[in-house]
């Protein structure tokens, strides 16, 4: 299995060293060859290659297995005109790779229950998964722009049947490797395209008859997910919703250093599985790169992702998200989720110490 490592700026190559070497770990353990090839983006590449993606990493990306990011961008490179900023690499990555979906779980670990800003009898227990559509929706929908004389500013929610189908399966199968509930969100008493939305994820449903289906407004959703989140499974919604939704259900959990995520494509790997992208939630925070602060868990917990759903390995995923659960009992703590009475560490201590539990 061909694994690329864009490691990126800031932070970056800290997480991501930790990451690989819990898939090494793994990879020892369950006899999966693994090969890592590493490649620049973002400001790095700007100042070694001159862009953020050079064409031999897209190149790369294309025909590897699975991609694990760490982050990109940094203040250098801030005042770079759009096209030339480090962030382009992950939008070049995105359509180059086709990645439609995004999955974004968002799962509290008991020992940080205190870390949400909601009450602990609220949150004990979320185990959630936002699955949002990427690529379509208001967001890239014709016509747009700002017109006219007296100025109006247009935008286009769209989406084909086909669009809703592909990443309505994207979340019945995810719910299958959980607890079968996908609920999907819409506006479908206002907008027609989330009536075809509705129609199309219920018609999905019945090729999925050991999963329950829920719909639920947008609104409600927004509501539930901080009055009562425990029983949300799998969320599936569009790109404008997913984008609002998912950083709404990530900030039930506390800290930005813990969130991993995925993005899967249309393209296949060897194994005929998705060829994904993971990477942590989180950006390059250069205000603690190169200070073994960084909390790499968000990016272990990506690799984690990268097993399930790229080589389809549930059981060392389980493992992984496991001992990051037991390191967090036995208080070992980077700065950014710390307490009273836990054991300060750094980067590389936490990623020793996960695979100690491994
Ligand atoms: P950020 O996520 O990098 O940092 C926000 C805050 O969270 C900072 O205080 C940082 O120290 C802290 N933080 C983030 N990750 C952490 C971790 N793993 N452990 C401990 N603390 C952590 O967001 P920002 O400051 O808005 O952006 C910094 C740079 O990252 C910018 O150049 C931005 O464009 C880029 N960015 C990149 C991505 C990406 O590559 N996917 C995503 C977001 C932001």
């Amino acid at each position: 299995m061909n694994i690329l490592v864009l490691s990126g700026d800031g932070i970056g190559p800290e997480v991501t060293a930790e990451a690989v070497r819990i898939l090494k770990r793994v990879g020892t353990r369950h006899a999966i060859p693994f090969q890592f090839e590493e490649g620049v983006v973002g400001g790095k590449a700007i100042d070694r290659k001159g862009h953020p993606l050079p064409a031999p990493v897209l190149k790369k990306a294309m025909r590897a297995d699975a991609i694990l990011l760490g982050a990109v961008g940094g203040p250098k490179w801030d005042t770079l005109p759009h096209a030339m900023r480090p962030e382009q690499a992950l939008l070049g990555l995105r359509s180059g790779l086709k990645l439609f979906a995004n999955l974004r779980p968002a799962r509290i670990f008991d020992p940080l229950v205190d870390a949400s800003t909601l009450k602990r009898e609220v949150v004990q227990g979320i185990d959630l998964l936002v699955v949002r559509e990427l690529t379509g929706g208001i967001y890239f929908g014709k016509p747009r722009g700002i017109r006219g004389k007296g100025k109006v500013g247009v935008n286009t929610e769209i989406y084909t049947e086909e669009e809703i189908t592909r990443i309505g399966r994207v979340a019945f199968e995810a719910a299958r490797k959980r607890r079968r509930k996908v609920t999907s969100v819409d506006r479908a008493n206002i907008l027609e395209s989330s009536i075809l939305w509705r129609q199309t994820i219920t018609a999905v449903a019945k090729e999925y008859p050991d999963v329950s289906l829920e719909h639920m407004y947008v609104d409600n959703c927004a509501m539930q997910l901080v009055r009562n989140p425990r029983p949300f499974d799998v969320i599936v919604t569009s790109n404008l919703f997913g984008d609002i939704l998912s950083d709404e259900a990530a900030m039930l959990t506390g800290s930005i250093g813990m969130l991993p995520s995925a993005s899967l494509g249309e393209g296949k790997n060897r194994l005929d599985l998705p060829r994904g992208m993971y990477e942590p939630v989180h950006g390059s925070a250069p205000d603690i790169a190169g200070k073994g602060l960084a909390n790499p868990l968000a990016t272990i917990l990506s690799s984690a992702l990268l097993l399930r759903y790229s080589l389809g390995l549930e059981e060392p995923t389980m493992a992984i998200e496991e001992a990051v659960n037991k390191v967090l009992e036995k208080g070992y703590r980077t700065a950014d989720i710390g307490g009273e009475g836990t054991r300060r560490v750094t980067t590389q201590e936490m990623g020793e110490a996960v695979q100690g539990e491994l």
